[in-house]
């Protein structure tokens, strides 16, 4: 198959790696659009679809369920502390789920098992920002 689209994919990487926390494939879309790319926004989805699919990406769901992406740091497998307000993300390892999540999988005779784990919340500066609202009312 020949690759017509590879400086788009080259792009929404660039894009993509450019982004501070996890983005949605429409506000990478109009960043892209800022540059005057012309890359339309079905690109954009493949993109970063396929990028996901190569692990060169991480995707997850927000809890509003909109798919979101990010170029992550860590290759391996790994969890993420999300602030659902200015989405900065950390990266982080959890033994404990790992060893929670095999033994469930083995407990009900399932093999192959993989899982996604990840904590969305309020980043320290959010909630300080947050309190210091609340305590101006
Ligand atoms: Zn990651
Ligand atoms: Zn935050
Ligand atoms: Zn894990």
């Amino acid at each position: 198959m020949a690759q017509r689209n590879t400086w788009q994919r080259e792009r929404v990487r660039e894009a993509l790696e450019g982004a501070r926390g996890f983005v949605s494939a429409q506000s990478l879309h109009a960043t892209l659009r800022d540059e005057n790319t012309g890359i339309g926004l079905a690109t954009v989805y493949r993109a970063l679809a396929g990028l996901a699919a190569q692990g060169e990406a991480d995707s997850l769901q927000s809890p509003e369920g909109e798919a979101l992406y990010r170029a992550c740091e860590s290759r391996g497998h790994h969890h993420h502390l999300i602030c659902r307000s200015c989405g900065l993300t950390v990266e982080i390892a959890a033994t404990d789920v790992e060893e929670w999540a095999r033994r469930t999988a083995a407990t009900h005779g399932f093999r192959d098992a993989e899982h996604v784990v990840d904590i969305f919340g309020l980043c320290a500066s959010c909630a300080k920002a947050q309190d210091d609202e609340r305590d101006a009312d």
